[in-house]
């Protein structure tokens, strides 16, 4: 049975980073949204203070092996922050320093000493970012489209490719790429390489403009006969091994999902709750004047409030099983999917409530074209649906 009640260290978390997500981050959402950056120098200050986008920081990813490990709370404690954070602004939790989307597969997969060299890098002297760089032209919902090659060569590998749409891609101090050794092998011919800024042959080549999360970065990035050392290889030539149950980069890819799609659902929770509230606030007040408008009104946030915290519950029980080391690929698109969808009709609800108060430069504006790209990364809700489509047909044979 999984208890509703959180413990004394759920509650501090939850509390310590609600005060930092209402006192540091919500003052600066607008402005930030205004310049499409968030100023180096609050970042400094941030990162001094220790706050960072670091899964490791909260535990770490979950497993899905299917056998019982010994508990642990980071995916719960991910999910709890990471509502209050985008609660604050998305943007400026997905610009916060940290290992970012690229610390789980390098906690998952990634050798002792590949640990050790990348995650250990996020001090409080100076901010750095890591980041996940799997997209391409060719290759967004269906990962194992990767064109981007690895060629074996001595000591190392010669990367080429493109990828597109990388969340803090240009700044990033170190990627995590997804590439193949042989298209023609699909998905057992994918590896996964820890690509270090400065490498010779790698380069940023554009931040896209978007219609929302415009204060955080989102690149494009080519690589151009980048060689990469055999260190770099995540997991080792023997992670790859074809033989047995040994996975291939594209599992890397997909086991990461498992820990970072609660976390997305758990913002998309945050954009929500920020937006439902800011309207109940202004119906309470204006509202109740206006007769029936105000009983309309009453109906849509009371669905809101069920419909968020459904969602929540959803994500809760996702992260859970991944502390618990229990397989949970199928709840974590659940709650993905269904977090995505709500966030979205509850900020297009609160947007009409609101009238001529949510125009450009309001609160909810921002977040309604924010949270639109929340059923689009880390799979869109078609995608959820086919993987939770696929494990309801699994038992009887039946491929989807
Ligand atoms: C702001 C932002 C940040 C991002 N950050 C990152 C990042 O850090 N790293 C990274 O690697 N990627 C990142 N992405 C990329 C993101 O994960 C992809 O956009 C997403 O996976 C969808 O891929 P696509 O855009 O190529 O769409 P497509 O795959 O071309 O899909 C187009 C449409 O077709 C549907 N579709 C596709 N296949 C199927 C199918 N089999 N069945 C039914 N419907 C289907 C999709 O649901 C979608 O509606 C980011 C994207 C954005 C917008």
């Amino acid at each position: 049975m999984i208890s509703f009640e959180l413990s004394e260290q759920q509650n501090q978390i939850k509390e310590m980073t609600h005060w930092f997500a209402e006192n540091e981050i919500r003052p600066m959402a607008l402005e930030a949204d205004r310049l499409g950056k968030v100023p180096d120098d609050w970042l400094h200050q941030v990162n001094q203070m220790g706050i960072q986008l670091n899964t490791s920081s909260f535990g770490g990813g979950g497993k899905s092996s299917g056998k019982r490990k010994k508990e642990r709370e980071g995916n719960r404690m991910g999910v709890l922050a990471t509502e209050e954070m985008a609660w604050g602004d998305p943007a400026v939790t997905l610009s916060l320093p940290g290992a970012g989307l690229g610390g789980p597969p390098i906690e998952s997969s990634g050798t002792a000493e590949q640990k050790e060299r990348f995650l250990s890098i996020f001090t409080t002297d100076k901010p750095r970012w890591g980041a996940y760089a799997l997209t391409e032209p060719e290759a967004g919902s269906d990962a194992s489209g990767v064109r981007t090659t690895a060629r074996k060569v001595d000591g190392g590998y010669i990367l080429n490719g493109q990828k597109i749409f990388i969340t803090n891609g240009g700044r990033a101090s170190w990627l995590v790429v997804f590439a193949t050794v042989d298209p023609k092998l699909g998905r057992a011919g994918q590896r996964a390489f820890v690509v270090e800024k400065g490498t010779p042959g790698f380069s940023c080549t554009k931040l896209v403009k978007k219609m929302g999360l415009r204060a955080n970065e989102t690149a494009e990035l080519l690589l151009e006969d980048c060689y990469v050392r055999t260190e770099n290889l995540l997991g080792g030539e023997e992670l790859y091994e074809t033989s047995g149950s040994k996975p291939s980069g594209f599992q890397v890819a997909m086991k990461t999902f498992d820990s970072t799609r609660p976390i997305v659902a758990s913002m998309a929770i945050g954009i929500a709750r920020a937006a439902y509230e800011y309207t109940l606030d202004i119906v309470k007040k204006e509202y109740p004047k206006q007769g029936n408008y105000f009983h309309l009104a009453s109906e849509i946030l009371a669905e809101a409030e069920q419909d968020i915290q459904a969602a929540r519950l959803l994500t809760w029980e996702a992260a859970w099983m991944a502390d618990h080391g229990i397989a949970n690929a199928k709840e974590a698109a659940m709650c993905k999917a269904y977090a995505g969808q709500i966030a979205l009709d509850v900020c297009a609800k609160s947007l009409e409530l609101l009238g001529p108060t949510g125009l450009e430069g309001h609160l909810v504006e921002k977040l309604y074209r924010d949270v639109k790209v929340f059923d689009i990364f880390e799979g869109t809700n078609e995608v959820q649906h086919l993987v939770i489509a696929r494990r309801q047909y699994a038992p009887y044979d039946i491929r989807v």
